[in-house]
This record gives structure tokens, C-alpha cells and sequence, in this order.
């Protein structure tokens, strides 16, 4: 427990029921031994719990950020900056270079990582940054523009 403001007490503490004698307690189960509790890896950080598991960590690793830098390789350049200028009717306007996946149909709305989507290409917009942020910033103007899969339309 954290030192923080004490405890405020209104009045002595009175037990209402009194106390029962009580059998020692028993575990329902026998702890297991140390040699099954333990793992044979070692932690990878005591600072924070990971977000994803081992086999999502893979996943990550071996399909999508190669994913990630093939498309931003054969797609360099923002693919939403021109319809955004379009929409905003901006005649002279610099399309940023791509650095951000985005999916149309995003995560929550799919099976997440373990849904095709999530490294099927056609499902993916490389985006620079400040159009990836208008677009999670703004979703139903993504929405209205086709960046982005309105929520319950799909399957
Ligand atoms: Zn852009």
C-alpha cells in the first residue's frame, strides 16, 4: 500500500459478529512444485507488462513490419493528402512522404491481428503523419471521404 493520506476513522473499530474459531486453514490444491511454476525464459522486462503476447510479438516481427516497410517502400507518398486537399479545396498542396500504416477498416473493427486485414494490403493506406492523425482525429469525415470503414457495415 502507498503512503498517501491516513486512513480516517470515524469511531473505534467494533467487530460485529464476533470472531469464529476457525480450522487452520488448508490449500484446496497442493501447491505445485517451484520446477513447474517457474519458466524456462527469462523475464524480458521488469518495467511494464507487454501489450501482446508472444505469438502476436511474432506475428508482428515476422509478417507485418516487413509488411510495413515493403508498402511504405512501394508507396512512398501519403496517400491521403491529395483527397484531403481535394476535399478541403486546396489547389496547391505538397503531398507528405508515407510514414504510418492505415487501415481502412481498422483493428477494432476487424479481428484485429489475427484478421486478414490486418496485412492485407488493399485493406492498407500509407499515410504521413498528419493525415493518419486527421484521420483517427476525424472519423467520420474519414468515414464520409472513404478512409476509413464505417463500423457495422462490414460481414
Ligand atoms: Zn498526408
Amino acid at each position: 500500500m502507498k503512503k498517501g493520506k491516513p486512513l480516517k476513522r470515524g469511531g473505534p473499530l467494533k467487530a460485529k459478529t464476533p470472531l469464529k474459531a476457525n480450522k487452520p486453514l488448508q490449500a484446496k490444491t497442493p501447491l505445485k512444485s517451484n520446477s513447474q511454476l517457474s519458466s524456462n525464459k527469462p523475464l524480458q522486462s521488469n518495467k511494464q507488462l507487454r501489450p501482446r503476447s508472444a505469438k502476436a510479438q511474432q506475428l508482428y516481427k515476422e509478417k507485418r513490419i516487413p509488411l510495413v516497410k515493403k508498402l511504405l517502400t512501394e508507396r512512398p507518398w501519403c496517400e491521403a493528402c491529395p483527397i484531403y486537399a481535394e476535399h478541403d479545396n486546396r489547389q496547391f498542396f505538397r503531398v507528405q512522404p508515407s510514414c504510418d500504416l492505415h487501415e481502412i477498416k481498422s483493428r477494432g473493427r476487424t479481428g484485429g491481428i489475427h484478421s486478414e486485414e490486418w496485412l492485407d494490403e488493399a485493406n492498407i493506406m500509407c499515410v504521413c503523419r498528419g493525415c493518419h492523425r486527421r484521420i483517427t482525429d476525424n472519423p467520420k469525415e474519414a468515414e464520409a471521404l472513404g478512409l476509413l470503414k464505417p463500423s457495422g457495415l462490414d460481414k
